[in-house]
């Protein structure tokens, strides 16, 4: 008898099925996958040139002109998560030695400065403190001082919770020759946005926090305006994978067009004002209950991210022995803060199915709980 060849043996774990807990995932994304996008994503593939993929191709575009509410023909979703769309914007919007100007009030602005800078863009830094948000004034002043081409802007600074307003920001940059780029990855379908009235150029989210899909699907969407800069381009995009003009022509070749065209499909009858509001309340009851319970919130009223609220770590507690106890206790997952937030705050996603008033009081309890059997630092 030959001897095997095979010096590794196969992993034990892998000959076990597969176990997954039911855990409410109330953190900053992922959110929970409700029954009919799991069931979506179980389906048997087709052949990526198919007829049917290539209507359910035309319908995931109709689904992210819906969402986004916009009319751009350069819309389609990328295989990949959030960042994965942030790149896909960046790398194909700049080219070396262009000019781009980072909002920076949490991490996100961070990590686009970061993947702008590694692209040999020359980057220019607005900063708030995180928490803050920015005013039309502050973003002129760096849009004369700098001449940028684009401005960077999260909508929805998952890492303080702060929400952007976008009011008149796309008019004021094309004023000044920039055009705007918005992170909407954790806001999307929870806040309103109007890529088309608001002016922006190049909009992107992702699957995992509103729209309650598993990650890997990054909804993005060119203007006119940016179409034409990248049509300008001298040298091509660093990324094959992730060069829009290839995108253009072969998206949906992803293999998996099924979840993504279901993902969209809640916010469709329900329709997106309905979302909004619904977000909206029942922020405001867990921001209400929160304050009830003696904690301080981290963000101003007016400036509130609806899909994530973010509480100040309430004195001599440590925010990680908190975390802890409603995933051990309650089945719950909430997140301490991210980048500038880390040790400051604590963060509590209500996402798409997730939000809903019995989750805020679900929430509500067990952090009560928590507060009372978490014991106190000596420091
Ligand atoms: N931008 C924002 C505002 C986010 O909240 C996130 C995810 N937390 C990302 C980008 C990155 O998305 P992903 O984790 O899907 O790569």
């Amino acid at each position: 008898m030959a001897t095997s060849l095979l010096r590794v043996a196969p992993p034990e774990e892998l000959l076990r099925p597969l176990a997954v807990p039911e855990r409410l995932l109330l953190g900053p994304g992922p959110s929970n996958v409700p029954r009919r996008i799991q069931a979506a994503g179980g389906r048997q593939l087709l052949g990526h040139m198919h007829p049917e993929v290539l209507q359910v191709m035309d319908e995931i575009k109709a689904g992210i002109q819906y969402a986004f509410q916009t009319r751009n023909r350069l819309t389609l979703a990328i295989s990949g998560t959030g960042h994965c769309a942030m790149e896909a914007a960046l790398f194909n919007l700049l080219e070396q030695g262009d000019t781009v100007l980072v909002a920076i009030n949490g991490i996100w602005g961070q990590r686009a400065a970061e993947i702008a800078r590694r692209l040999g863009a020359n980057v220019y830094e607005l900063l708030k403190p995180p928490g803050k948000y920015f005013t039309l004034q502050d973003i002129e002043q760096g849009l004369v001082q700098h001449k940028p081409l684009v401005l960077f802007i999260t909508h929805g600074e998952s890492s303080s919770g702060v929400l952007q307003p976008l009011e008149g920001l796309g008019k004021l940059c094309h004023r000044h020759g920039c055009l705007l780029l918005v992170d909407a990855v954790a806001s999307l379908g929870g806040a309103p946005i109007f890529m088309d009235q608001q002016e922006i150029d190049v909009l992107y989210s992702g699957s995992q926090k509103v729209l309650n899909a598993p990650p890997g699907s990054a909804p993005i969407s060119f203007s006119e305006r940016a179409r034409e800069k990248l049509l300008r381009r001298k040298t091509k995009p660093p990324s094959f994978y992730l060069d829009m003009g290839l995108l253009a022509n072969y998206w949906g070749c992803d293999g998996e067009p099924r979840s993504s065209r279901d993902l969209l499909c809640p916010l469709c009858p329900q329709g997106l004002e309905s979302s909004w509001e619904r977000h909206r309340a029942n922020c405001t009851q867990l921001c209400q209950g929160l304050l009830d319970m003696g904690l301080q919130l981290f963000v101003e009223e007016e400036a509130r991210l609806p899909t994530i609220t973010t509480v100040k770590v309430p004195e001599g507690y440590n925010w990680k022995d908190i975390t802890a106890f409603l995933m051990d206790n309650h089945d719950i997952e909430i997140a301490g803060g991210l980048g500038p937030t880390v040790g400051k705050v604590l963060r509590i996603g209500l996402m798409g199915c997730n939000s809903t008033s019995g989750n805020v009081e679900r929430v509500l309890g067990a952090l009560q709980d928590a507060l009372k059997r978490c014991h106190r630092s000596r420091l």
